[in-house]
């Protein structure tokens, strides 16, 4: 796992950023995340490769107690086939 941003493959930083731009609330003429959301790309990836659902939707929502809203676990599975298709 690099922590380096510079050596990081192209892909993943595209990736990053759909994640972004889906946790910020992708919509038509909408092609890029607020600069929020596009810098929580990263570690929303993360937790998305993971495969967590429930923990990617927290995140997304940004709740430390556990438990999000309808709106950000539609997000997050959003996020998930997204990641998934880019794994596979
Ligand atoms: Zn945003
Ligand atoms: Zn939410």
């Amino acid at each position: 796992m690099s922590t380096a941003l510079v050596l990081a493959p192209k892909d993943t930083t595209a990736l990053e950023a759909v994640v972004a731009l889906i946790a910020c609330g992708a919509r038509e003429g909408k092609t890029a995340a607020c600069r929020a959301h596009a810098a929580k790309g990263h570690g929303l990836l993360r937790i998305a490769r993971t495969g967590a659902l429930d923990a990617l939707a927290a995140a997304i929502c940004g709740a430390v107690r556990g438990g999000s809203c309808a709106d950000c676990v539609a997000k997050a599975e959003q996020i998930h086939l997204a990641v998934e298709e880019e794994v596979r």
